[in-house]
């Protein structure tokens, strides 16, 4: 029988979710033998693959960029997981929302700035006008507050998911 399949993927976040799954330590190695890890930072894969089973994200949803991916996803994931405060609520990221992209842009690229003040060109994707929590953009499954959740609730809800049971976290909102 062939294995679940897991990704991860982080948009608008400081990698500190991350930082926490790989704080499962020798957990990982039980993860990545239950399950085929397709996508993530630990892996080499530029394309995000189709057929994925369960899929963390981490991050709130602030640019053209992040909206394309999270679409892509939702479009093939069954159970996706939205991992952490900025993914739940847009924390940090939502901080922001009050001002609208223009003044933050011009605070961090032209006022505080010595050397070659300028504003991102083309090559930068477009901030959205509010940076979004992910359920506020796609159907989210499994939601695992904390900034960072830790690496145990991570490696719970992990070892739920790929032996088929609900995870018991702060929400969950459809699973199946
Ligand atoms: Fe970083 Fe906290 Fe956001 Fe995770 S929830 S990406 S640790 S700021």
């Amino acid at each position: 029988m062939s294995k679940p399949r897991l990704a991860t993927i982080w948009l608008d976040g400081c990698s500190g979710c991350h930082m926490s799954l790989l704080d499962m330590d020798e957990r990982l190695l039980e993860i990545t033998e239950r399950a085929d890890l397709v996508y993530g930072a630990l892996v080499d894969v530029k394309e995000f693959p189709e057929n994925v089973d369960v899929t963390l994200v981490e991050g709130a949803v602030s640019s053209e960029d992040d909206l394309r991916k999270i679409y892509e996803v939702r479009h093939n994931t069954r159970v996706l997981v939205s991992l952490g405060d900025c993914a739940v609520t847009s924390n940090v990221p939502g901080m922001r929302n009050p001002y609208g992209p223009r003044p933050i842009l011009e605070r961090a690229y032209l006022e505080n700035v010595t050397i070659n003040p300028g504003l991102p060109g083309p090559m930068v994707p477009k901030l959205l006008r509010m940076s979004r929590p992910v359920h506020a953009v796609v159907n989210v499954d499994v939601f695992v507050p904390g900034c960072p959740p830790s690496a145990d609730q991570i490696y719970t809800v992990l070892d739920d998911l790929l032996s088929g049971r609900e995870p018991v976290t702060a929400g969950v909102t459809h699973f199946g």
